[in-house]
């Protein structure tokens, strides 16, 4: 049976009021720990602020963790060498040996990660990108939120916040009931803009033309791959594999064997730091939106299914899979694009295109322009000029409308192109980091994060070790 469906008239039920239980106070509240959430606590707590983060499920990492998105894109410059046909390394062959435009907190993290056995530092080999273990991946994101004195509460989803004489209190909704923290500064996290929107920030949702917004994926990981014979195959078929995605023959094979249906024409995965493994962004999921509950149940019962095709497939069809199983999936499925917050300033695709400067600069971007088709198959892919990037603005994380309420992440403000490119887990979590230092600024002067000089956060966050290209 398909999961329940949007009703076509409901009815409305009124719920009776309630009372919560205050449990924290706080100078900045980070909601969602994601990349971003991640880059906020720790961008405000070395600020010298107070921060509790809060987070829905039990453990931190977002979609690096939840959704099992890997591996963290590039934050390089890219050079002139384009990726070589038939290359077999699992892993873009596109990118650097540019400079590195994101620093700070996910430099901090990257180099516990790769201490700690859990991920590759990006590099040629790699190709500028860094395959990680989730499961380290929550471990040591705990581990930094501790030294730096971070609170936080797990399985708490903020349903609400609300506004009270110049503080912030959101409300949470708990197995010990609905609880609030209050704070001075409140900073979402989400990936979805949820506290943003419930303040009444205005947001926008998808294309332009017709509000589509780019598929969901399930992610998974495969182990006891066979690198070796897959490389062979790849020898004798370069036509059929382009660094990271291909096998466009034998897709076209299985499906007139009647053996697989899918809404995309090529397989894309990724190596890891397990040399027997690899991550899987093959599954996809069109027209569904990441804020309806009836099109994520219906999204998680569909990709299930063509997970479960394409692990078939594979074993069956492609050299180096013979042996090879799902060993995990996905808590929830990964969902790309939902709510863009309006801010101050909306970054658009030309300026990523561009590559272009602005004095507020709080974080710098080099990920291409990068849509999956949220009609059915094919990505598009425009990458910046070599040895450029773009800066993003702080004006693109300060909600109209609403004081006292930053966002972060991938539900920024910027057009749905432009959103495509600055989404990514590096940059999210950069953007995340001046987030938290404006935070943390704003509750320490006393004023809306509006209020704050930017010169300030830039120097702070020059301090905590970003890479603003020379601002100071
Ligand atoms: C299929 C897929 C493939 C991708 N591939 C890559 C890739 O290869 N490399 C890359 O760098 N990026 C990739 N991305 C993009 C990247 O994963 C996201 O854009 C990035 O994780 C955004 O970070 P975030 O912190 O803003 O949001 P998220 O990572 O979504 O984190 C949000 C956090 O907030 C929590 N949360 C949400 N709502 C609430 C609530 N109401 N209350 C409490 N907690 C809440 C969530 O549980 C989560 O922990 C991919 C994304 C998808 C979906």
């Amino acid at each position: 049976m398909p999961p329940l469906t949007r009703p076509d008239n409901p009815g409305l039920i009124s719920l009776p009021p309630r009372t919560a239980q205050l449990a924290a106070e706080t100078d900045v509240l980070v909601v969602g720990g994601g990349p971003a959430g991640l880059g906020a606590a720790l961008g405000a707590a070395n600020a010298g602020a107070g921060v509790i983060l809060t987070e829905r499920y039990g453990f931190l990492g977002g979609n690096a963790t939840a959704a099992l998105v890997m591996p963290l894109m590039s934050f390089h410059t890219q050079s002139l060498r384009r990726e070589k046909k038939g290359a077999t390394t699992l892993l873009p062959t596109d990118h650097g040996p540019g400079e590195p435009v994101v620093a700070g907190a996910l430099t901090t993290l990257l180099e516990r990660l790769v201490r700690e056995g859990g991920a590759l530092s990006p590099s040629l080999q790699t190709g500028y990108v860094v395959p990680f273990d989730p499961e380290v991946f929550k471990l040591v994101a705990l581990d930094l939120l501790d030294e730096a004195g971070v609170r936080f509460l797990f399985h708490a989803f903020a349903s609400d916040i609300i506004s009270d004489h110049g503080v912030r209190e959101v409300v949470f909704e708990t197995k010990s009931g609905p609880i609030v923290i209050r704070a001075r500064v409140v900073i979402d996290c989400t990936g979805d803009g949820d506290m943003a929107a419930r303040a009444g920030a205005p947001y926008e949702i998808g294309r332009e033309d017709d509000g589509l917004v780019q598929p969901m994926t399930l992610m998974f990981r495969l182990t006891e791959f066979d690198h070796t014979e897959f490389a062979a195959y790849v020898k004798q078929h370069p036509d059929q594999w382009r660094g990271v995605h291909g096998l466009w023959d034998l897709i076209r094979k299985a499906a007139a064997d009647g053996q697989l249906q899918l809404p995309r024409e090529d397989m894309l995965f990724f190596a890891t730091p397990h040399e027997r493994e690899v991550s899987v962004n093959s599954t996809r999921v069109t027209r569904v939106l990441g804020t309806d509950v009836w099109d994520l149940s219906y999204a998680e019962w569909a990709s299930r299914r063509q997970m479960r095709q394409i692990g078939a497939f594979l074993k069956r069809y492609v050299p180096g899979f013979e042996r090879a199983y799902v060993v995990q999936s996905g808590v929830n499925i990964g969902v790309r694009e939902t709510r863009r917050i309006l801010g101050d300033y909306q970054i658009t695709v030309e300026d990523i295109l561009q590559a272009r400067k602005f004095p507020d600069v709080i974080a710098r971007s080099t990920y291409p322009v990068d849509i999956h088709n949220p009609e059915g198959s094919g990505t598009l892919l425009k990458r910046l000029p070599p040895g450029e990037a773009y800066d993003i603005p702080l004006r693109c994380l300060l909600a109209r409308d609403v004081e006292d309420v930053l966002v972060a992440g991938r539900c920024i403000s910027g057009t749905h192109e432009a959103h495509s490119s600055y989404r990514v887990m590096p940059v999210s979590m950069a953007t995340g980091q001046a987030a938290g230092v404006c935070a943390a600024l704003a509750a320490r002067l006393g004023k809306p994060p509006r209020a704050v000089p930017v010169s300030d956060v830039q120097t702070e966050l020059t301090r905590q070790g970003a890479n603003l290209r020379g601002t100071q």
